[in-house]
């Protein structure tokens, strides 16, 4: 008698659709369905993964069960199964792939080192002891490794090493957790340091141990990692922290930290459960938290000069876990370049580029295809804040709230740019490519859409631009031969992309406050509140317009735009403030052509309105980074200050929201001889207190009750408290982005839920 004539004998075919290919989902079938004795097979198709098994209904419902709460990397969005007659073929059979030329679903992020990995790295016992490539079906490379689909290794970097005996025994054998893991490998097969000292000759003894030395001497190392060169120094060593920031002319922006493990990070930081979460996440991105009172000693104070924060991150490659171990201490850990510049990713470049930066280079045989900087995120109120979602998460779809019925690319912005691919219900937003106006960018940016077309096989018949017509990311899909193009209005997208991060289509009272960005009406817009869906928007109200005098100088001279608006709040006779008589003559001059409306056109920027009240506390007049002198006034905010300042809200049909009576307000405590953390305080207060009030009239006016806030300014930990605390206290429901930026990181996938709406509205 065959297994088939058992009475009460079952067999059900499921198909498994998400991202369950590369991540070891076969082998974990295997496992699940040998230990409940059941029999049949599990074979990969163009869809995801298929599989039969056969035996009692509890065993193959339970299996089913399981086949929800899949494996580390893997992602289950759908099990599809159906009732077959039992055939009575024995034992479990894990097939290869039956793809017929189809392409990989989807290609994994890359992955920390998983527990099983790194108790073998600490193994004398193991083969694997000490090897700083080592990964397994559940961690390692993908994304930065993947030339071309489908995913296996002669496609990726790794296609040079073949495997040794024993590393294909464990390639081969379903029960291994190695079982297709694609860049496995072992010091017998795999890639291996190298140490080169500033002229480029080998340096002589072990390379890690070479690089821990160089590191303790106070010298920069170029270490070459997952998606790129960072450049390490000890954190501790104020010498060797102040010589990478002038040899890479960042002049202040925040270090991040690599710390060994937790203990070491809660020496530095005070470390809540959310931010544990994602400190110890398989993505493992820099996490930015408070500095421990009395701990934040154990850095050198270049590390991130004048913030109460600090960026941590803990390490992701067994290379990091290593030089970590050795080095016994905080390595700063910053891209390597010079400010502006993209990170380094091949060695060529790397190698030319960085002599000139790193006293020696510590590097390795392995290529990176795609260069991926690291992921950055915060904790705010309860709520993850993300800062760059790039190493990690990418390239892991975002579902939209409903299919695009054609595939669309999203080009994005200027700054922090990503581009964003659709493909069904999914969107795939790329790494963090960052400023295009740079050239060696740009050319990132037209590699990095090539290679993702080519890797989820999507070729969009869509595009979507920015109304910028100047934005290089614009100048490219107005290039682009066949496609059908899509305008979107820059805030509009911030508040489409908070609402796909939230997998919502809208209506949403939708407030965007960013730097600048392009308007309907050719103003530049960024202190705006729309009611909006995916599909359109209104602009409803708005920060009353200043001049930007100097246009884009305005954004790197802060205390242009505190002149701009102390003219607009006291026309003629701007009180007697240090700013004013800080810029002497050259204040005058500036609003002479300002008036005379020359290069000054009108925003009604938040992030300017930021700027500028920055520049009249004599934070910051002249900022060398983007946000800088809004992010430093936050951080001069005293948080407990409860005191605010009055602010009228226009009449219709437009609101308008006067910002000089905020403006005003401002000065006049200056000149009382209010302390400054008490007017930075009394500032966030009252942009919160207008959020409010206009939330409020908008509801009233359109019956909405659910507010999306969007915008780099919402970075801002203080404001985005503030307003939550109002808003919610109010009944309001408020959206804020969970997996893409609110800045212009963000934006690519904003652009992608507005087309998508627009096509299925046809
Ligand atoms: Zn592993
Ligand atoms: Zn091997």
């Amino acid at each position: 008698m065959t297994a088939a004539h058992v009475p009460g004998t079952v067999r059900t075919r499921a198909h498994v659709s998400g991202l369950v290919q590369g991540v070891g989902f076969r082998p974990f079938v295997w496992r699940e369905a040998t230990s409940r004795g059941l029999s049949g097979w599990v074979s990969n198709d163009p869809a995801g993964v298929v599989l039969e098994v056969e035996g009692t209904a509890d065993s193959v419902s339970s299996l089913l069960a399981a086949l929800r709460r899949p494996p580390a990397m893997a992602r289950v969005d759908e099990v599809r199964s159906e009732s077959r007659t039992p055939t009575g073929e024995p034992g479990f059979a894990v097939r290869s792939s039956s793809m017929g030329g189809a392409r990989l679903t989807m290609v994994p992020a890359d992955t920390a080192t998983c527990a099983d990995c790194f108790r073998e790295l600490h193994d004398p016992s193991d083969r694997r002891f000490g090897y700083p490539f080592l990964n397994c079906t559940s961690c390692g490379p993908r994304f930065t490794i993947v030339d071309s689909v489908p995913y296996d290794r002669s496609r990726t970097t790794m296609a040079g090493f073949p495997l040794c005996t024993d590393c294909r025994r464990e390639y081969e054998d379903p029960a291994d957790r190695r079982f297709h893991a694609e860049p496995v490998c072992c010091p017998v097969c795999g890639p291996s340091l190298q140490l080169l000292d500033r002229s480029g000759t080998p340096a002589p003894g072990a390379p890690l141990a070479g690089a821990v030395t160089v590191l303790r001497e106070g010298g920069v190392v170029a270490v070459k990692g997952l998606g790129g060169y960072h450049l390490a120094v000890d954190a501790r060593q104020e010498d060797a922290v102040a010589t990478l920031r002038r040899r890479k002319h960042r002049e202040d922006r925040p270090f991040a930290v690599m710390v060994v493990d937790v203990a070491a990070a809660r020496d530095l930081c005070e470390i809540g459960p959310q931010e544990l979460a994602l400190l110890t996440s398989p993505a493992r991105p820099i996490v930015v938290m408070e500095r421990r009172a009395g701990g934040g000693g154990a850095v050198a104070p270049s590390v991130a000069p004048g913030s109460p924060a600090l960026g941590l991150m803990l390490p992701y490659t067994p290379l990091h876990v290593l030089l970590l171990e050795a080095f016994e201490g905080p390595l700063v850990l910053t891209s390597g370049n010079a400010s502006d510049e993209p990170i380094a990713f091949q060695d060529a470049d790397a190698l030319t580029r960085l002599p000139g930066i790193a006293d020696a280079v510590l590097l390795h045989d392995r290529a990176i295809r795609t260069r991926v900087d690291d992921s950055v995120c915060k904790v705010a109120h309860g709520r993850v804040v993300p800062i760059r979602r790039s190493r990690g998460y990418v390239p892991g779809p975002i579902v939209l709230p409903y299919d695009s019925p054609q595939p669309v690319l999203a080009c994005g912005s200027a700054l922090k740019n990503t581009f964003c691919l659709t493909r069904g219900r999914h969107a795939f937003v790329s790494h963090h490519v960052g400023d295009l106006d740079d050239y060696s960018t740009l050319r990132s940016y037209l590699d990095g859409i090539a290679h993702l077309k080519a890797l989820l096989d999507v070729e969009p018949t869509v595009v979507v631009h920015d109304l910028h017509p100047d934005y290089p990311s614009t100048r490219y899909a107005l290039d682009l031969p066949d496609v059908e193009l899509v305008g979107v209005q820059h805030h509009h997208a911030h508040i489409a992309s908070c609402l796909a991060d939230n997998a919502m289509a809208g209506p949403v009272i939708g407030v965007a406050f960013d730097g600048v960005g392009l308007g309907t009406d050719g103003t530049a817009w960024g202190g705006e509140f729309l009611i909006a869906n995916l599909a359109g928007f209104v602009r409803a109200a708005h920060l009353s317009e200043v001049a930007m005098p100097g246009g884009d100088a305005a954004a790197r001279q802060p205390w242009r735009m505190a002149a701009a608006h102390l003219d607009a709040a006291y026309e003629a006779a701007p009180p007697e403030l240090a700013v004013v008589a800080r810029h002497g003559r050259r204040w005058e001059q500036v609003l002479t052509v300002a008036r005379a409306g020359v290069n000054a056109p009108l925003t009604s920027s938040a992030g300017r309105l930021f700027d500028a009240v920055s520049s009249m506390l004599g934070i910051r007049d002249v900022v060398t980074y983007e946000g800088q002198a809004a992010i430093e006034l936050e951080h001069a905010a005293d948080p407990t200050e409860t005191g605010s300042y009055r602010v009228p809200v226009s009449d219709e049909p437009l609101a308008r929201v006067q910002v000089s009576s905020l403006i005003r307000g401002v000065a006049e405590d200056l000149l009382r001889g209010t302390p400054v953390p008490v007017i930075a305080g009394r500032f966030h207060n009252a942009l919160a207190g207008i959020v409010l009030e206009v939330c409020r009239q908008l509801r009233e006016l359109h019956g909405l009750s659910t507010v999306a806030l969007s915008g780099g300014v919402f970075q801002n930990g203080l404001l985005l408290r503030r307003c939550l605390d109002g808003l919610e206290a109010d009944g309001f429901a408020v959206l804020t982005h969970r997996q893409v930026p609110a800045n212009d990181g963000g934006i690519s996938l904003g652009q992608a839920a507005v087309a998508t709406a627009l096509l299925r509205e046809r």
